[in-house]
């Protein structure tokens, strides 16, 4: 049930090469540490540090703006994190945190106040620092942990910059990720203040895959895309309900995720690169940035690479018995990191093309009956008439197997009956736009 590919949207993606992405990579980890305690640092090297990266960032954004007649809004967001006392505190002493980010505002003025976000986050580590908090000394390449993520916002900024979205589009890179997620709260926070409507966020933390020979379980054609089920901030009752309802895989971030299946079956070739849904909401143990904005109550889902090497992943750069440790630049396979971008891109254009998905999306329950009759109404800027898909699949299923198109008499109305079981099916209604891009599906609550 591919949709068809988009011209704007390939034209789009022809912009993503694994040759920008090598660039970007390697002047990130030539800033030698971007660990964000070192926006402290009064001894720094020129052209070190975090707040360095922080300004070649900002000026990466600007650049790409200026080649489309200053099409990007482009912001940087300072604050001072408080320090943390606690033992396994990893920032004790006030310190400076810099986000930066772009806003491609969209072209519907009816549609342009929901956005999409994609991120990485751009400061580094090594295990210095678990012995000393402050040592930012070390070589902290973070090539892979995570310029590839940071790489994979900015290429979204430059491939998509050169055409126009309906709905608005934000690229970050966010700091403070290593000392725990501070940079994402802030973003997060300040979205959730000033009344973003974020609909989606893509979360990119290491995407760069490894070059390491002889592992033979590597696969170059996967990314896990992790997707948690139940949101962050139900409350009890919410997740009585959805338990009730068997609705505990239809969270909004396991829709979005559902989305990002979609458009990989639209963009990619059978076997050539593919999102594989991770239902949990990271690794076991570990956290990142979506985690910020899911707690803000925002669908968000992160993408990591199939296999991660951790010899490779915030170790001191060393040899150590002929074995060579630490997050190098020689480790990171950028034609990898272009197809995680490319997905990252084509999900956003999809997503700020079509409309808002539908609200009020509700199943009628009045009386006992076989047939299903489903209710909605058109998100907000949604363009009249629009198209209404329902799709469904069994309970056991984990993503959509049938779709059907809404007459437009009945689309227009918001309603209607199928002959089929809601007892036996998960429903979902989504807003799709003439070109086939729909809105993520939105699970239908009981009407009585
Ligand atoms: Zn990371």
């Amino acid at each position: 049930m591919a949709a068809p590919a988009e011209p704007d949207v390939l034209h789009a993606l022809a912009n993503v090469t694994p040759e920008h992405i090598r660039y970007t990579v390697t002047r990130l980890v030539d800033f030698r540490t971007r660990n964000t305690v070192s926006s402290m640092d009064t001894d720094l090297p020129p052209n070190t540090g975090v707040t360095a990266a922080a300004k070649w960032i900002e000026q990466q954004f600007r650049d790409i703006s200026d080649g489309c007649h200053g099409c990007l809004e482009v912001k940087t967001d300072t604050f001072i994190q408080p320090g943390d006392p606690a033992p396994r505190s990893r920032i004790k002493a006030p310190t400076t945190i810099t986000n930066v980010y772009a806003i491609l505002r969209g072209t519907d003025p009816a549609q342009a106040s929901r956005m999409y976000l994609v991120t990485g986050h751009y400061d580094s580590i090594n295990s210095n620092v678990f012995s000393n908090w402050a040592d930012t000394s070390g070589f902290a390449p973070g090539a892979n942990d995570d310029a590839s993520g940071t790489a994979v916002s900015i290429e979204c900024a430059r491939a998509l910059s050169r055409h126009h979205w309906p709905a608005t589009i934000v690229f970050a890179a966010v700091a403070g990720e290593e000392q725990g997620l501070l940079g994402s709260s802030h973003l997060a926070k300040l979205a959730k203040d000033q009344g973003w409507q974020l609909a989606g966020i893509l979360n990119n933390d290491i995407v760069g895959d490894d070059t390491t020979p002889g592992d033979t379980l590597r696969d170059k054609t996967r990314v896990r895309v992790f997707c948690q089920g139940i949101p962050a901030t139900a409350t009890p009752e919410e997740i009585k309900r959805t338990l009730d309802l068997g609705l505990e895989s239809d969270g909004p971030s396991r829709e979005l995720a559902r989305v990002v299946t979609s458009v990989g079956h639209t963009y990619f070739h059978a076997g050539t690169f593919r999102p594989i849904l991770e239902f949990r909401l990271d690794r076991y143990l570990r956290g990142g940035d979506h985690l910020s904005f899911n707690k803000q109550g925002f669908a968000a889902i992160r993408f990591t690479e199939w296999r991660e090497n951790f010899d490779h992943q915030h170790q001191n750069v060393r040899m150590e018995n002929g074995k060579q440790y630490g997050d190098l630049l020689k480790y990171v396979d950028f034609n990898y990191v272009a197809n995680v971008a490319r997905l990252n891109a084509a999900t956003l254009a999809t997503l700020a093309s079509a409309p808002a998905a539908p609200e009020e999306v509700r199943i009628v329950t009045t009386s006992l009956d076989n047939s299903s009759t489903l209710r909605w109404k058109p998100g907000p800027g949604t363009p009249s008439p629009a198209r209404i898909d329902i799709v469904w699949r069994e309970t056991s299923a984990p993503d959509w197997q049938i779709h059907q198109q809404v007459p437009p008499g009945d689309a227009a109305n918001g309603s209607l009956t199928l002959p089929v079981s809601k007892d036996n099916v998960i429903f979902g209604v989504r807003a799709c736009n003439a070109a086939g891009q729909c809105s993520p599906a939105v699970a239908p609550m009981p009407q009585r």
